[in-house]
């Protein structure tokens, strides 16, 4: 026990009821020290109180009775705010920068605690032109909020209070404060009244405690091993006998450590008592409140709502329209994608209105399952509630966005909250009780709009914590600067990195600190840099002192994802210095090597593979990686699965985690219906992208964007339905005769048919930006206008005359290599007697990809299969299969297939060699050469699973390029080349 708990002690055991009074820097801090004082035997009529509450109980009744309120937080900001927007001369440009009015609130702050009540009582130099500014708004603020009082107007109503009425000396008698004692000058003023009240013999400035604990350190590579360090030092506290209660961890001014500590500790299920809690901000239904404020903001984003839809602590049923609607957010995400929702009330409206449209005309069409038909309805259905869900809500925000007096503003917006969330939600009421609060703007005329508010409820939700346990439930963990009168057997200091611990005096954002400097040698109280540094050294000192018997110092070695490098704090370099000293600097205990001293994993994994095991998912790792030094088997666990993985693709034998699916071989691999080209395409270009695409039938989620240009499938779908539209329109009215050009009228007509496509495709949000599509359509009806003029010279050369459309491949085709093949012919063009044709595929894109397909490689190793094919769809006819670049991209080429015998019999063997991988199961990753134009292999550029594959794709195929289990995929290029019969 401190010395002045025992002093209190004996003194109470002289006079057990004389009233003793211990002003403490915190509440958790007065918490401990009864309890502390407790252990010594039941006491009564000793007060342990914050000075604040002091302030408060002797204060606030003459500041009523002035007919003065409380300075609510949001009204001082809102005042803030107000008076940041008159900043004139040099403050002039940066007054409608986000966050200024935050600093110049601070800067109030701070000229407050200084002890300047009234901006003419501010000294000021000449050459200070930004402090003239500073302290000419201060005196607006000042006296905007005349009519209210803060901490600091309590602090001198409560001194004056104490200086005329001396019998409160009586109340409090003998008084002890705790430090830091006084941090401004108010409190200075008040304690110094209480001294002279009391009488400076029952007055006591406690010292701080001079505790000499054993220290030991630990170096972690970065802050989260760190935190899972301390988390194993904790362990090995308890192990050894102390109690939770006993055992306090503060960390260093880097916010991050909260959550890292936190995970840790929850990790290891070591029970937290962390102070001052979770911010509200941070709870469900602090977040869910401010998502529900941003959606306007964010224009209705599909992903924010549907967050805010799935994450929020709503009620089962959402109002939806006059009715309600029960929440559903997993399907509501699947319709809003379908839909190609991506922001905007308007997007919504349009994009769930075509979906409905569209599901009803597919019902429609497929009168006869009736099975799929209620489905479609059942989709139809739900798509129309989720936009009645989305158009009520937005019909309550809207409104909102409008800026209206605050009262007003609050009711309403409470209203909308009330109508959504669940009111079981345990920290809503919390949350409402903070947006309440913010209605006291009223108080001086503030508004908000939703804009404004959702910053003001942001700053509030931030700085409200809510308490997850009491103080002694589990391990105290806390930020450094909260330590000040705490004491634990065991402390771990942890983030005791340069800069952190103590924390740095932050550079100034307003006023130089020489202005401060020289206001501070009139008024000691006023904060300038170097009082900071000296005030942030004493807490950390203080953080030190709280250990009682252990301390150890932690630090991390770097940031987090190897990030800058982190040197311990000079406290902690000392601390090691005083044991070793050898230990020359921060540098030197940095690379020190003295495992009796220092412990110092050399890595995140090697951390977790030594000393106390913390969890699951180390324990796992520990047994595989024993399992795999003894040769034993934990293929059980998905961690040893991960080593052997990571193995396996290092090494030179073509395995299961390289797509080796050779012990499955057989028929099972091979597809069992009709085979689609494009499919065997992607097999001969990467056997990976075949196996995930065509057996494992993954595909990315559709997530609609708002693309700024239009896609490159949705331009092609747009040109293709065009010209479809266009061809069987002509063929109705018995056109193109042979050799008939098309004509200025046919030209208008086509383009007026691509405009209608182009609508509706913007209609449904696909086409871009509007400047960009707009380009987009320029040069769209150039190329269709263009293809005409060459269209009309392929019929004249060809004699022949466009006779069908989108055309199916007949079911009963011969099977080519044992294979059904499937897929759509774009066009065929037939002479008169029948026995020619040109079967046409149309590409809209630049011949890029084709490059490889030459006379001698008309397959191109195997990845451009498509034209042979498509020769099932005209058996009795001699014909051209060709691939047609119908854009200025691709120069209106035409690339044909020489159906010669050999290249049919390539086809086929092409064929026979796929079908013989795929038997096999060879599915080698192959991402080609790399391409310096797109930075990517070319192989990859437009394959959804790049984030699939391994980072090492290519040196990894090169390395098992040899291995002959291989082989079946690599036999695929050299059938197609017609190097080899397989
Ligand atoms: S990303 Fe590249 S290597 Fe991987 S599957 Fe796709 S094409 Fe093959």
């Amino acid at each position: 026990m401190s010395d002045f708990l025992k002093e209190i002690a004996n003194r109470r055991k002289r006079d057990p009821l004389a009233p003793v009074t211990v002003v403490v820097p915190s509440h958790v801090a007065g918490l401990q020290l009864r309890r502390r004082l407790a252990e010594d035997g039941p006491f009564a009529n000793v007060r342990f109180e914050t000075l604040p509450r002091i302030a408060e109980l002797l204060g606030a009744g003459d500041l009523a009775r002035a007919n003065r309120k409380p300075l609510a937080r949001p009204i001082g900001d809102f005042v803030a705010a107000q008076v940041a927007r008159e900043a004139q001369k040099e403050l002039a440009g940066v007054r409608d920068l986000p966050g200024f009015a935050r600093v110049l609130r601070f800067t109030f702050l701070r000229l407050r605690r200084g002890g300047f009540r009234r901006a003419e009582d501010v000294p000021i130099q000449l050459g200070s032109g930004l402090l003239y500014e500073v302290v000419r708004l201060y005196g607006l603020f000042r006296t905007r909020t005349s009519d209210f009082y803060d901490t600091e107007d309590l602090l001198d109503a409560a001194a004056t209070a104490v200086r005329d009425r001396r019998a409160v000396g009586s109340d409090l008698g003998d008084v002890y404060v705790v430090p830091p004692g006084a941090l401004s000058a108010s409190v200075d003023a008040l304690l110094s009244a209480i001294k002279r009240a009391v009488g400076a013999s029952h007055y006591h400035l406690v010292s701080d405690d001079e505790q000499e604990a054993e220290r030991s350190f630990v170096l972690a590579p970065d802050p989260a091993s760190e935190a899972r360090e301390v988390a194993r030092e904790v362990l090995a506290a308890l192990e050894a006998g102390y109690g939770l209660h006993e055992i306090g961890v503060f960390h260093g001014a880097d916010p991050a450590y909260r959550t890292l500590l936190n995970r840790a500790f929850e990790a290891a299920e070591i029970p937290v008592s962390a102070m001052p809690g979770t911010p509200l901000s941070e709870t469900p239904a602090g977040r869910g409140v401010l998502m529900l404020a941003e959606l306007p903001l964010h224009n209705y984003s599909r992903t924010k709502t549907i967050d805010f839809l799935s994450l929020a602590p709503l009620r089962d049923f959402l109002p939806a329209g006059g009715t309600q609607a029960s929440l559903q957010p997993a399907r509501w995400r699947r319709i809003a994608r379908e839909a190609g929702i991506t922001q905007g009330i308007a997007r919504w409206d349009s994009g769930i209105e075509t979906l409905i449209r569209d599901l009803d005309a597919e019902r429609d069409r497929r009168d006869d399952e009736d099975e799929r038909r209620v489905r479609i309805q059942e989709n139809a259905d739900q798509a129309r509630e989720l936009g009645d869900v989305i158009a009520t809500l937005a019909s309550k925000l809207q409104p909102l966005q409008q800026h209206q007096p605050a009262a007003q503003f609050i009711e309403a917006f409470r209203a909308v909250v009330e109508a959504y969330f669940d009111p079981t939600s345990p920290t809503l009421p919390a949350v409402l009780g903070q947006i309440d609060q913010l209605g006291t703007i009223d108080a001086v005329g503030g508004s908000f709009s939703l804009e404004s508010f959702v910053g003001a409820l942001r700053a509030n939700l931030e700085v409200v914590y809510q308490r997850d346990s009491s103080l002694g439930q589990g391990v105290f963990v806390a930020d450094y600067r909260m330590a000040a009168g705490l004491s634990f057997r065991y402390v771990a200091l942890c983030g005791a990195y340069e800069g952190v611990f103590p924390a740095g005096p932050r550079a100034e954002e307003l006023v130089e600190d020489r202005f401060w400097q020289d206001l501070r040698a009139s008024h000691p109280f006023l904060e300038d840099a170097a009082l900071r540094s000296e005030r942030s050294l004493a807490q950390a000192r203080r953080a030190m002192t709280a250990a009682s018997e252990r301390l150890t110092w932690t630090a991390p070695l770097q940031a987090s994802s190897a990030g800058r490098e982190h040197y311990p704090s000079h406290l902690m370099f000392k601390d090691a210095h005083a044991i070793d000293a050898s230990i020359e600097s921060a540098s030197a205990l940095r690379r020190t090597s003295r495992p009796n001293l220092v412990h110092r994993p050399p890595s995140p994994l090697a951390a977790m593979l030594t000393g106390r095991v913390l969890d699951l998912t180390e324990l796992r790792m520990r047994d595989s990686m024993a399992g795999r030094r003894d040769g034993r088997s934990f293929a059980g666990h998905a961690v040893a699965r991960s080593l052997d993985l990571l193995n396996a693709r290092r090494g030179a034998e073509f395995s299961a985690f390289d797509g080796n699916l050779s012990e499955l071989a057989g028929d099972s691999l091979i597809p069992s219906g009709a085979v689609s080209p494009t499919s065997l395409e992607h097999y001969g270009a990467c056997g990976y992208r075949y196996f995930l695409r065509s057996v494992l039938r993954l595909r990315p989620p559709e997530e609609p964007e708002d693309r700024e240009t239009i896609d490159p499938l949705e331009k092609g779908n747009i040109v293709h339905n065009t010209l479809d539209d266009f061809y069987k329109a002509m063929q109705a009215r018995g056109r193109p005769a042979v050799n008939e050009p098309w004509t200025e009228d046919d030209r208008i007509e086509l383009l007026e048919m691509l405009e209608a496509r182009l609508d509706e495709s913007e209609a449904r949000g696909r086409t871009g930006l509007r400047v960009f599509s707009e380009h987009e359509r320029r040069r769209l009806r150039a190329d269709l206008a263009a293809f005409l003029e060459h269209d009309t010279e392929f019929r004249i050369e060809t004699g022949a005359r466009p006779t069908h459309f989108e055309v199916a491949l007949p079911e009963d085709a011969p099977l080519v290599a044992g294979l059904r093949m499937r897929g759509y012919v774009d066009r065929i063009d037939m002479t008169e007697d029948g026995k020619k044709a040109w079967v046409i595929d149309y590409k809209t894109g630049s011949t890029r990809s084709y490059e490889g397909v030459k006379p001698e490689n008309p397959l191109a190793d195997g990845t451009k299969l498509q034209l042979p094919v498509y020769l099932a769809a005209v058996p009795g006819a001699e014909a051209v299969p060709m691939y047609w670049f119908i854009s200025s991209a691709g120069g209106f080429q035409r690339m044909e297939f020489l159906t010669t015998d050999e290249n049919m019999q390539r086809y086929e063997e092409t064929l026979s060699s796929i079908l013989d991988g795929l038997k096999r199961g060879t599915f080698p990753a192959v991402p080609g050469e790399w391409n310096d134009f797109y930075g990517v292999w070319d192989n990859c550029n437009y394959c959804d699973f790049k984030r699939l594959c391994s980072r090492r794709r290519d040196e990894e195929f090169e390395d098992k390029r040899g291995d002959p289990s291989l082989q079946p995929w690599l036999t695929v290029g050299v059938t197609a080349r017609g190097e080899v019969t397989p």
